[in-house]
């Protein structure tokens, strides 16, 4: 079934939704640098319309940090999940993976800026729960180096390393991903919801959204942005599909 076609079906009849967004090249176009990655208002005041639903509830899970991503989105009534989940506030909900500790990234962190001058271009990114090394500016040729480089350095610590676009994520080995943090939302904000039919919606473009759509299985309507290999039911080009999808499930929600 086309996936408009789902949505139109398992959203009418006053079915309630739990929307789980990624939000770097699914909300926002993927740009040169991460700090230029900002939400358009116009997906904003649709993001706004979403929430402010009764019958819906909408989760920002990101690999950035809880503050970053809080302060790009800006919106009241949104459940957001930073550093991949493993820190997640909003709508009365607070987690902080019991295992998960800054102390958990001290030697890796060390690690990581000593081999920074022999890998020009790369930036360091810390997160509180997790350290990023960014390579969008390293040379495609040098690129290699920096993924030898990454996973000596998360051997050494006992880390876990999460390849995103142009990033290594270095997080606390705490057996805790997307797909876990995903499951840990949709269950919580269903029980805020209308026990009438809840339909559970997650879009993401990344290798670490896999583990959510894998995790979501059977459960939810899962949409992977982009054309690479997928455990995702359903597939959307860009951005801006994304978004038509939004403003479709914005004006079902508030009908
Ligand atoms: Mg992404």
């Amino acid at each position: 079934m086309r996936l408009v076609n789902r949505l139109d079906r398992e959203l009418g009849d006053g079915a309630s939704l739990v929307a789980i967004l990624d939000y770097d090249g699914t909300l926002t176009p993927l740009v040169a640098t991460p700090g230029a990655a900002h939400l358009a208002p116009s997906v904003r005041e649709t993001l706004a319309r979403l929430a402010e639903s009764e019958r819906a509830r909408l989760a920002i899970l990101s690999g950035r940090g809880l503050a970053d991503l809080r302060s790009r989105v800006a919106l009241r009534d949104v459940v957001y999940g930073g550093c991949h989940g493993l820190e997640i506030a909003g709508r009365q909900l607070r987690f902080r993976h019991p295992g998960a500790r800054p102390s958990c990234l001290t030697a890796t962190r060390r690690a990581l800026t000593a081999s920074l001058p022999s890998i020009p271009g790369a930036r360091l990114e810390w997160k509180g729960l997790a350290v990023s090394l960014h390579y969008r500016r390293v040379a495609p040729g040098r690129r290699p180096r920096v993924r030898d480089i990454a996973t000596r350095i998360v051997r050494a610590g006992g880390l876990t390393l999460v390849p995103g676009h142009e990033v290594f994520d270095f997080v606390p080995r705490v057996g805790w991903n997307k797909g876990r943090a995903a499951r840990w939302i949709a269950r919580r904000m269903a029980r805020t919801l209308p026990p009438r039919r809840r339909v559970v919606l997650y879009v993401g473009d990344d290798t670490s959204d896999e583990s959510a759509f894998v995790a979501l299985r059977d459960r939810a309507v899962t949409i992977c942005v982009g054309a690479k290999p997928t455990a995702a039911e359903y597939r959307v080009a860009g951005v801006r599909e994304v978004q038509a999808l939004l403003r479709r499930m914005a004006s079902a929600m508030n009908s």
